[in-house]
């Protein structure tokens, strides 16, 4: 099954055409028939074909945008059957992605660049970006990759710290795209420990107390799980939590940074990139004015849904979580799903996963397929890239 809607945004009145393979006649024999459906009866279309038996072969923006005539959006007698079909093995594809650079005995001794916080007035707690220049060494990385970080100073045991992993912020290019730099999304971790006494983590408190000029020890690079798939036309779905919108910040400035485009001939993204993010506050929002950009600039490519936990409700009259909006719209995305090239990336808070299987099961089950299966499925056809905390 194939299914694309790279170039429509749902919420627009345009007309999808649905190749579709039903049951039909006395002998119940298998026949083919194109639909063309208006996306504001979509979802309605897709679950009633859930009930039918059939099988949904294609779904494509129709060309005309023009409504049906009577009849012509009839419900076809047949039943979504995502396909979890591998696109390109895109491991393979990234056979040559560096890995472990530098090692914790000899790390790469990088000097920060800047260090400032990316949260609005009245944010709960602290979380900045951090760049470090890599110049002189060979220190690089791509997209969706991780950097160990060695805090100075030592331990209660009085050994050095232990390397903290952070996803990289930033594209291979880094923010001034002279592939000199890479960047970090950091909150400083807090909490009470059992006796009341209030703790700050180690390494999150030395990188957001950094100064500019200072020396890090950085290891690296690490991790291939939340790899960008090269494909122009690939859709992508995102679900950050938090400081969890790090590898998102790349692969989105990838997709549409004006700079990073230029700097990627070979990568001008055509596909759907769709960012859900999980935020306790709207103060804690990341990335808003370069997210707003390009949703400016590339309305048809870049969708946007936010999860405002102690702003925003959800049905229940709970925190809105970033599984709720995948509930709302889970059976929209259990239909980009169904396209081979669709990839769904997670990353965050671990907490969220249970919800967002949740919802994809229910989606699934109504178009007769087991989520636990397809999801392994999607996770061997490595579409289904996870980093969770
Ligand atoms: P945060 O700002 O404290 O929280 C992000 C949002 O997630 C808040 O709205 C929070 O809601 C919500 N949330 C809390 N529990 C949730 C649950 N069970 N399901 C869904 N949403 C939930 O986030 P943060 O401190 O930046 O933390 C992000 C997490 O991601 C950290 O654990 C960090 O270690 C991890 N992380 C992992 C990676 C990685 O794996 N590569 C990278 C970066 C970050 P409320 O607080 O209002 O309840």
């Amino acid at each position: 099954m194939r299914v694309s809607t790279a170039s429509s945004r749902p919420g627009e009145n345009r007309m999808y055409e649905l190749e579709v393979q039903s049951l039909a006649g006395k002998g119940l024999r298998r026949s083919v028939s194109i639909w063309q459906v208006p996306y504001s009866q979509l979802n309605a279309c897709l679950q009633r074909l859930g009930q039918t038996g059939g099988r949904l072969l294609r779904i494509t923006p129709a060309s005309a945008a023009t409504a049906p005539e009577a009849g012509q959006a009839a419900v076809p007698a047949a039943a979504p059957t995502p396909s979890p079909a591998p696109m390109t093995n895109h491991a393979k594809a990234h056979a040559d992605v560096p890995v472990n650079l530098y090692k914790p005995k000899d790390p790469f001794v990088a000097t920060v660049l800047g260090n400032y916080s990316l949260l609005g007035e009245g944010a709960i707690g602290r979380v900045n970006h951090i760049s470090f220049d890599l110049s002189g060494g060979n220190l690089h990385y791509v997209e969706g990759q991780s950097i160990g970080v060695i805090p100075d100073g030592e331990d209660a045991k009085g050994k050095p710290h232990k390397l903290r992993l952070y996803s990289i912020a930033s594209t291979r290019h880094g923010d001034n795209l002279e592939a000199s730099t890479v960047s970090l999304c950091v909150r400083q971790l807090e909490y009470k420990n059992e006796a009341g006494e209030q703790i700050y983590g180690v390494c999150s408190s030395f990188l957001c107390d950094i100064e500019p000029g200072a020396q890090v020890k950085l290891t690296g690079p690490v991790g291939k799980e939340m790899l960008l798939p090269p494909d122009e036309d690939a859709n992508v779905i995102m679900l950050a939590t938090g400081t969890g919108i790090a590898p998102m910040r790349a692969y989105l400035r990838r997709m549409f940074d004006q700079g990073e485009r230029a700097k990627n001939p070979e990568y001008q993204f055509q596909g759907k990139a769709w960012l859900f993010m999980g935020s306790p506050t709207t103060a804690n929002l990341l990335y808003e004015e370069d997210l707003n950009g390009y949703l400016e600039q590339y309305p048809e490519n870049f969708r946007y849904t936010k999860a405002i936990s102690r702003e925003q409700q959800n049905p229940s009259g709970g925190r809105m979580y970033i599984q709720d909006r995948v509930t709302e719209h889970a059976d929209e995305i259990f239909s980009l799903i169904a396209n081979p090239k669709t990839h769904v990336y997670i990353c965050g808070l671990r907490g969220m996963e249970p919800g967002i299987d949740e919802a994809m099961t229910a989606a699934a089950s109504k178009c007769g397929e087991n989520w636990t299966e397809l999801r392994q499925a999607l996770k061997k056809a490595e579409r289904w890239h996870v980093e969770t905390y």
